[in-house]
């Protein structure tokens, strides 16, 4: 067959997609890893009996990861569970949480009390959101650019009744169309699953409420989210592809307008005929390709995602009223997500997510246990360099839990481990810790977001968060296909749908 060798730098779902598809296709592909372990943020973490999820704890279009493995030929290895309630929401001051059901009517009962007219309202909204939705997905989220005139070309085959949702933000959405303050802060949420606020995020992404509530949904996977990671190495091996890992890219060698090796920490040269970075597309060409476009102070100035704060705690007994997705909340949301993401302190009273695996499958933790993951936004190493105080902000957030739950989780930790943004940067070598990598702003989407073929070496692509189209498992199942795409045009070859 003779195909062209390729390399993958980096194994986080983005790099294991790609790996995927082209083996598949009969390349000799090899993955090199900078951590001990697969999957990047899809990673996970064992510590005396509990199993943790490292970072993601759902995903939404569950269909991209069908047809990822159908593109190859392969049944989907994983059992995909859809979840209903999506998530239940804790507001300080009250005792009963919000439960978020898909079912509108069922979710208008939940909001009776607060929100007249829910369900009308809710339907007017989502039948929005659904209709950028799917003037969108196929004419711009799944398409590669070849330049910024091509994308502003296909950006005129949206229909310009959404224009206006690029001039004003999600808050003012939700703001124009509930009027319960409750209400329109739950709808909001999906802003900080792009990694931002509602404050600051285009209207234009009321579209993840469509996909969360009408459209396919959150799903779990039976066993949890790194069951995927496990199978997708098992089918890689299976296609002979190599993957070594303790092995960070540091710099390249080239010859002719062409990548001819990558050099490790080690200095060792990977030669290949096709590389792939799965490693941050922003960040990988400031620090491995020292491209002055993105210099730290130049990186420093794009968007970032907010960064995580996590907490893995394995706690013994059964905390009643969690349910497998929950959120805590304050009572000055508008303060606290203009304030706290620039700020260098603690914040006093964290907003935060609370995923409890343990409450769907058994095997994540000890008989009678809970396996309770924390995910806090935080700001990123440009604003808190210092995170030397990280236990004092877990101490913070786990004693709130306690109070809100009723149950005294401090005095049960059996595993307790956190995670602050200088973690997560030195273990995946995410920008400045920021957890979902460049943010989506118009000015960072599309042909404006860094591309996922290099500019000056022809045989070097990017997969993944920080290139097209964007961030989350599904974005980066479809970054996987764009950059085959991409791969496959340039060797005369077309990917066939
Ligand atoms: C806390 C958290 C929770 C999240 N929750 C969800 C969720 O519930 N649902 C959802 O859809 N999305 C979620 N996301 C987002 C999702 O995890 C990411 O969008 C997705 O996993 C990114 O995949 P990727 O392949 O682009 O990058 P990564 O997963 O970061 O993989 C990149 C890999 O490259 C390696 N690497 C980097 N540099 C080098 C180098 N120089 N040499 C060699 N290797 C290198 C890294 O070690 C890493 O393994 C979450 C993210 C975080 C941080």
């Amino acid at each position: 067959m003779n195909k062209k060798t390729a390399l993958i730098i980096g194994s986080g779902l983005g790099g294991m997609a790609t790996a995927l598809r082209l083996s598949s296709l009969g390349y000799p592909v090899t993955i090199l890893e900078k951590h001990s372990s697969p999957g990047g943020r899809l990673n996970q973490i064992k510590i005396d009996g509990f199993t943790f999820d490292l970072g993601p704890s759902f995903m939404s279009m569950s269909y991209e990861l069908t047809e990822l493995f159908k593109s190859c030929n392969l049944d989907i290895p994983v059992q995909l569970i859809p979840l209903d309630p999506v998530y239940q929401v804790f507001f300080e001051g009250k005792d009963k949480p919000y439960r978020i059901w898909k079912d509108l009517s069922k979710l208008e009962q939940e909001f009776a009390a607060i929100e007249p007219d829910f369900a009308a309202k809710a339907q007017r909204y989502l039948k929005r959101a659904g209709s950028i939705f799917h003037d969108t997905e196929y004419r711009v989220v799944k398409k590669n650019f070849y330049n910024k005139l091509d994308y502003l070309l296909k950006l005129t085959r949206v229909p310009p009744k959404h224009l206006p949702f690029l001039f004003r933000n999600l808050w003012e959405e939700v703001e124009n169309t509930f009027s319960s303050e409750e209400v329109r802060i739950i709808f909001s949420l999906v802003a900080f699953f792009l990694g931002s606020t509602p404050f600051k995020t285009p209207a234009i992404y009321t579209i993840l409420n469509y996909t969360e509530l009408e459209h396919d949904g959150y799903w779990k996977i039976q066993g949890g989210m790194y069951r995927l990671v496990e199978e997708m190495i098992k089918l890689l091996k299976e296609k002979n592809v190599e993957i070594i890992y303790n092995t960070e890219i540091t710099g390249i060698e080239s010859s002719n307008g062409n990548v001819a090796a990558v050099t490790d920490q080690h200095g060792k040269r990977w030669p290949a005929d096709i590389f792939i970075a799965n490693a941050d597309a922003a960040a990988f060409r400031g620090t491995v390709l020292n491209r002055p476009r993105y210099s730290e102070q130049k990186l420093d100035k794009m968007d970032w995602t907010l960064a995580p704060f996590t907490i893995y705690l394995g706690v013994r007994g059964k905390i009643d009223g969690l349910l497998h997705h929950n959120y805590f909340l304050g009572n000055n949301f508008r303060g606290y997500a203009d304030e706290i993401f620039t700020s260098s302190i603690n914040p006093q009273k964290p907003y935060y997510y609370v995923n409890v695996p343990s409450k769907s499958y058994h095997e994540c933790a000890p008989d009678g246990c809970e396996n309770v993951l924390i995910l806090c936004p935080v700001p990123d190493l440009r604003f808190k360099k210092n995170w030397d105080d990280k236990e004092k902000l877990a101490d913070t957030i786990i004693d709130d839990l306690s109070k809100r739950t009723g149950y005294d989780i401090t005095k049960n930790i059996i595993v307790r481990k956190t995670l602050s943004p200088v973690d997560w940067s030195q273990m995946l070598n995410l920008y400045k810790g920021s957890g979902l990598g460049l943010a989506h702003g118009m000015n960072q989407v599309g042909a404006f977001r860094p591309r996922n073929k290099d500019e000056k070496f022809s045989n070097l692509y990017y997969v993944g968060a920080s290139t097209v189209p964007g961030t989350g498992l599904p974005m980066v199942i479809i970054s996987s296909k764009l950059v085959l795409e991409r791969i496959l045009n340039d060797n005369g070859s077309v990917l066939e749908n």
